[in-house]
């Protein structure tokens, strides 16, 4: 059994300490706010497309290490990359998170970064936290109204 001590690797409060990509910006294409009331997590995305290419995300969050943490790393990983493969991003790394079977070595190669964030699999409170900001880019880019809440 994991300890909890070891979720929060070097890489995730680097960048809880200084999330990349954060703040409001001056305009943006596509914007949603999302909630995690059980942890006390808040998130926006703010998006901004160029064509079918993400060209600019951007967050503002407050919330636990976990939270900020994924919301930085996301901002990362698909700034520049075609919407479909974000949202294959999002999938692959939904899917890894949430299941049951064992996380084989090929699932953590194709995650690549965000390997290091699949140690929440073992506290199911913080797998929410992980995947908010990323349900939160998903209603932004779906121009979704209604703020995305993991309850
Ligand atoms: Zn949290």
């Amino acid at each position: 059994m994991m300890d909890l001590r070891d979720l929060y690797q070097d890489v995730i409060i680097d960048h809880n300490k200084n999330p990349r990509n954060f703040g409001r910006p001056e305009t943006c294409d596509h914007e949603a706010n999302g909630n995690n009331p059980l942890c006390g997590d808040k998130v926006t995305v703010f998006v901004s497309m160029a064509g079918d290419v993400i060209e600019d995300v951007r967050f503002e969050a407050r919330g636990c290490a976990i939270s900020v943490a994924s919301a930085s790393m996301m901002t990362e990983l698909v700034k520049g990359r075609k919407l479909a493969d974000a949202r294959a991003i999002f999938k692959d790394f939904r899917d890894v998170v949430t299941r049951k079977e064992d996380v084989g070595a090929d699932d953590l190669e194709r995650l690549d970064k965000l390997a290091v964030l699949t140690g929440v699999r073992e506290f199911p409170m913080r797998v929410k936290c992980a995947t908010l900001p990323w349900h939160t880019m998903s209603a932004a880019l779906d121009d979704s109204e209604e703020e995305v809440t993991t309850e």
